[in-house]
């Protein structure tokens, strides 16, 4: 798993944005389909799991089972995906060291574990 990392934007509303780094983790081939195998094991397994289960047999199953085909195409489908940004948040002013998912897009949403705000992740346009 090739880790690459971008320069970042983080903003929080009227707080002056600060400059960080985005871990973002470049997937194989092998480790996609590895990654879609357990999401769809979790799901098919959930299913027997709770197949016993008066009434909510009727439903629970039928939408794991097919949950999990699309979730393994979610993640065969998922070349990179974010792993943690590293940088200082625009509220309380400490570098930290926030973990994150999900796919790569320009912008997107991220937590900061100190102050708790939901900061504004924006990639910086090479120059
Ligand atoms: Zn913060």
């Amino acid at each position: 798993m090739p880790i690459r990392t971008l320069p970042v934007r983080l903003s929080l509303g009227s707080e002056t944005p600060t400059t960080a780094v985005v871990n973002i983790a470049d997937w194989t081939l092998f480790e996609r389909v590895k990654r879609g195998t357990i999401a769809m094991t979790f799901c098919w397994c959930g299913a027997a799991i709770v197949l016993p289960i008066p009434m909510v047999h009727l439903v629970v199953p039928p939408v794991l089972i097919l949950l999990g085909p699309v979730l393994f195409m979610w993640r065969l489908l998922t070349h990179s995906s974010f792993k943690e940004v590293v940088g200082r948040c625009p509220r309380c002013k400490e570098e930290r060291t926030m973990s994150m998912g999900g796919r790569v897009q320009s912008e997107t949403n991220v937590f900061c574990d100190g102050c708790g705000n939901q900061l504004t992740l924006r990639l910086e346009q090479p120059s």
